[in-house]
C-alpha cells in the first residue's frame, strides 16, 4: 500500500496532514510513504525531519497517484483528476461549499473520507479532527484578543495602582469556546460565556467562568449540538448579550451550526454598544460570521471596536495542529490499513498489510462522502441537489 501526503495549496493554510512523528508510527505499517517536498515548510518541518523509510517526491503524480492520499484540505479538482479509480483520498472536505472537488471525487472514482463526518462516538474520538482543530482555534482566538487589547488581561497590584482584570465574553461553548475560556482565564481575565446548550453550563462553571442564560432559550439539538433559533429566540439572546457586551473588553464568538451559515447573532446595534477600544474575535468568519459586520479574513474597525474574522486559525498554529491532525488521520487510517489474512499474530516487522473498506464499520460508513462515483452521505447529497 502506498500512502501519500500532498503539500497544502489553499492560500494562508501552513499545515500538512503528515509529521515526522506520526510517519514513524505509519512506517510500522509496512507501507511504502511518499511526502511531497516542501510540504511541511509551514508547519516548520523541513524535508529532511522525516525518517526512512519515507521517500520525499516532488512529482504530482506519484502524489496522486498512491492507494491512499492524506490532506488536510481536499485538493483541488486537477489534481484529484491524477488519482487512481478506488484509491481513497482522506481529508477535510466541507462538500456543501465545494461542489467541483466532490464532481471531480465522483468522476475519478475515489472512495473520499470526509473527517469533518467522522461521527463523534466515543470509538473515534482519536480520530476527531475537528475537535483538535477546534481546540487550536480557540487557544489561539484568546491570544489575539490578549494582543490585540491596548490593556492587561490579568488583575494587577502594582505601586501604581491595582489594575482591574479585562472581562472577556465567549459566545458558544463548544471545543473552541471552552478552549477559549480556559486560556483567558489562564490569562487571568473574568471570563463570561453563553451557549444556546444549557448542558453546557457545568463545563463552562468548571473552567472557572460565569454562564450567561438566556431566558426561555435552550436549543439542545441531536448529537449534542445546538440548532438554529426561531425569531423570537433570537430577540431573547439578543437582548441579554448586547447588556453583557457593553463591558465587555474582548468578545469571542465561536457559534455553529453543522451544516448550516454561521448563526448571525451580533448585529450591527450591538456592536456599537461595545466598549471604546474593545475587540471581538469571530471565529464564525468562514462560515459568514457570527457578527454582520465580519469580513473573512479582515480586521473591521466599526467606531473603536475592532473585529477581526480569521478564517483559518488552526492554520496559525500550524505545528500543533497539523501535529493533532496527522494523530487523527492515522488513527483513521488504521481503520482501513489493515494486516493480510492470516497475519493478525505476525511479528510487527513479518506483518504485510492491505487496503480494506469494511463498511459495516460505523466510523467508516457514516465519514465516507463519496465511492464508487457517486456521493454515499445523504446530508451531502441533499446539500448539493
Ligand atoms: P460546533 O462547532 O458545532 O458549535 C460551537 C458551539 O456553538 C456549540 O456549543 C453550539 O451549541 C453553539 N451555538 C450554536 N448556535 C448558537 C447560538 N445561536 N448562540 C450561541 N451558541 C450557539 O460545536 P462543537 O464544538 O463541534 O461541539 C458540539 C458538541 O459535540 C458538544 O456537545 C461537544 O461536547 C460534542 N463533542 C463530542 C465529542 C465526542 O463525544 N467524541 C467530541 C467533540 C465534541
Amino acid at each position: 500500500v502506498t500512502i501519500a501526503v500532498p503539500k497544502e495549496t489553499a492560500s494562508g493554510e501552513h499545515r500538512v496532514a503528515m509529521v515526522p512523528k506520526v510517519a514513524d508510527k505509519l512506517a510500522k505499517l509496512n507501507v511504502d510513504i511518499l511526502v511531497a517536498k516542501g510540504a511541511g515548510e509551514g508547519s516548520r518541518i523541513p524535508d529532511d525531519a522525516f525518517n526512512e523509510p519515507v521517500q520525499m517526491s516532488g512529482r504530482a503524480a506519484d502524489i496522486f497517484g498512491a492507494d491512499v492520499v492524506l490532506a488536510v484540505n481536499a485538493p483541488d479538482a486537477k489534481s484529484i483528476g491524477k488519482m487512481k479509480k478506488g484509491s481513497v483520498l482522506i481529508s477535510f472536505v466541507q462538500a456543501h461549499n465545494n461542489p467541483d472537488v466532490v464532481d471531480a471525487l465522483n468522476k475519478a472514482s475515489v472512495t473520499c473520507f470526509a473527517m469533518e463526518l467522522v461521527p463523534r462516538i466515543t470509538r473515534a474520538q482519536s480520530m476527531d479532527a475537528l475537535s483538535s482543530q477546534a481546540s487550536a482555534a480557540g487557544y489561539k482566538a484568546a491570544l489575539m484578543a490578549a494582543s490585540s487589547l491596548n490593556r492587561f488581561l490579568p488583575m494587577l497590584t502594582t505601586a501604581a495602582g491595582t489594575i482591574r482584570p479585562a472581562k472577556v465574553l465567549v459566545i458558544g461553548a463548544g471545543v473552541a469556546g471552552l478552549q477559549a475560556i480556559a486560556t483567558s482565564k489562564r490569562l487571568g481575565a473574568k471570563v463570561y460565556a453563553y451557549d444556546v446548550r444549557t448542558d453546557t453550563k457545568e463545563q463552562v462553571e468548571s473552567l472557572g467562568a460565569d454562564f450567561l442564560m438566556a431566558e426561555g432559550v435552550k436549543a439542545e439539538a441531536e448529537g449534542g449540538y445546538a440548532r438554529e433559533l426561531t425569531d423570537d429566540e433570537k430577540k431573547k439572546q439578543q437582548d441579554m448579550l448586547e447588556k453583557n457586551m457593553a463591558d465587555a473588553d474582548a468578545v469571542i464568538t465561536t457559534a455553529a451550526v453543522p451544516g448550516r451559515p454561521a448563526p448571525k447573532i451580533i448585529s450591527k446595534a450591538m456592536v456599537e454598544a461595545m466598549k471604546p477600544g474593545s475587540v471581538l474575535i469571530d471565529l464564525g468568519a468562514s462560515g459568514g460570521g457570527n457578527c454582520e459586520l465580519t469580513q473573512p479574513d479582515e480586521t473591521v474597525t466599526h467606531g473603536s471596536v475592532t473585529i477581526y474574522g480569521p478564517s483559518n486559525v488552526p492554520a496559525l498554529l500550524a505545528e500543533h495542529a497539523s501535529e493533532m491532525y496527522a494523530q487523527n488521520v492515522f488513527n483513521f487510517l488504521q481503520l482501513i490499513v489493515v494486516p493480510e489474512e492470516g497475519q493478525e499474530d505476525a511479528k510487527p516487522a513479518d506483518k504485510t498489510y492491505k487496503l480494506d473498506i469494511n463498511w459495516d464499520d460505523e466510523v467508516l460508513a457514516k465519514s465516507a462522502l463519496t465511492h464508487n462515483g457517486e456521493i454515499v452521505n445523504e446530508a451531502a447529497k441533499e446539500a448539493l441537489k
